[in-house]
């Protein structure tokens, strides 16, 4: 059987949860979603979590929670899945980005602090940066959030990969350094909800203006009202909002996952350090780790030195997938996209993202994944022929 780059682990207690909300009065939002927020709002150390039905619907809520509106300009990093840019554009915004740290794969903070400095000058500051946290581990936020003060803007942490990871001691989520965090809950995420997402912060305006907008603009809060209402079944449409709701069924596997959650990244960090001892001999380079971050591993990924392996990389793809490992590649970058490039985007615009990928592999790791399966992987990746220079 092919072993998969990522893969869900679905067990009879997840099977039980969803069952009993199949059966009981609700099946889209109703009680069982709030008690999902509250338990991931807790896992984070933040104040509000808003579950939607999508982290791409969470990124979206985010960027119009936070006022952002045509003409503006959001940045974020190339070495991320397409929703990141697109979640600005939805709102009328324009998009940019920063290129990445060639080691630890996430925004280069360096590069992001120089064209800080260049926007300041003609004026184009974003009003929102989206950072994403690249295989769980998270960016540096304490810098980025220093420069949010000298610049003024806002923070966005897409923490689809993060679910467990921690942050200076805290966990990602907390938003210590950000204005609203975003997670996914897609099956080959952390843990799933088949598809889902949440958005956390501190501020309760921005939490209530999340909750509003995933169900059509609509109020039932009279504070928020213009009207007196005319009978128990009045609601207000106070502004223009989207169906983005999480329904009672995903909320419910939801709640079964998060008593793994914390097994689930013990084992993923497991795999990834068997990875590492075993590669110590091989020339590949895996993601340079920093001191303040504990990654939980989403997704473990190579560099590899096409030089030395005298093969290239898409040789390598077909020979692990011959061998049944079907391994992947995060990401193309965004910019080189036909839909991005034809607003005007260069490959060599970030020229570190495109080294990446032309040597990064993504390898399997997920909870289920068998020790002889691993070993299988390893054993193919040390078979891989090599040149002598
Ligand atoms: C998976 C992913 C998303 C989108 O998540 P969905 O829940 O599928 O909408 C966004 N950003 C990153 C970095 C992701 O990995």
């Amino acid at each position: 059987m092919l072993i998969q780059y990522g893969k869900q682990s679905i067990d009879e207690a997840d099977v039980k949860a969803v069952t009993d909300v199949l059966q009981s009065d609700f099946l889209t939002q109703g009680p069982v979603v709030p008690i999902f927020e509250n338990l991931f709002a807790e896992y984070c150390s933040v104040d509000r979590a808003v579950a939607v039905s999508s982290a791409t619907a969470a990124l979206h809520l985010a960027c119009l929670a936070l006022g952002l509106k045509q003409g503006d300009w959001v940045w974020t990093t190339p070495n991320t899945f397409v929703a990141s840019a697109n979640c600005a554009l939805y709102c009328g915004a324009n998009i940019d980005f920063v290129d990445i740290d060639i080691h630890d794969f996430n925004i280069c903070v360096q590069a992001l602090e120089e064209k800080l400095n260049s926007a300041e000058k003609t004026g184009t500051i974003p009003k929102i940066l989206i950072v994403v946290h690249f295989a769980g581990q998270s960016c540096d936020m304490q810098a980025i959030k220093k420069l949010s003060r000298k610049y003024g803007f806002k923070i966005i942490e897409d923490a689809s990969h993060a679910v467990g990871g921690k942050y200076n001691g805290q966990p990602v989520g907390s938003c210590k350094y950000s204005d609203i965090t975003v997670f996914s809950f897609h099956p080959v995420k952390i843990i799933t909800t088949g598809e889902g997402g949440v958005a956390t912060t501190n501020d309760q305006l921005l939490a209530d203006s999340m909750s509003r907008l995933r169900s059509h603009g609509i109020t039932r809060d009279v504070t928020e009202m213009t009207n007196i209402p005319d009978g128990p079944w009045y609601y207000e449409q106070v502004e223009l909002g989207m169906n983005y709701r999480m329904t009672d069924i995903s909320a419910a596997l939801g709640i079964s996952q998060m008593s793994k959650v914390d097994g689930f990244v013990a084992r993923r960090r497991e795999i990834a350090s068997q990875y590492s001892e075993a590669f110590k001999d091989i020339p590949i380079s895996e993601q340079r780790a920093f001191h303040l971050s504990e990654s939980s591993f989403h997704l473990y990924v190579i560099r590899l030195n096409l030089v030395k392996f005298s093969l290239p990389k898409n040789e390598i793809f077909t020979i692990l997938m011959n061998k049944g490992i079907a391994t992947n590649v995060h990401y193309i970058p965004v910019h080189t996209q036909p839909f991005f490039k034809k607003m005007g985007f260069k490959p060599e615009y970030c020229p570190n993202s495109i080294k990446y990928y032309s040597e990064a592999i993504t390898l399997p790791v997920f909870p289920d994944l068998e020790c002889a399966e691993q070993k299988q992987v390893i054993e193919a990746m040390k078979g891989l022929k090599r040149s002598n220079i």
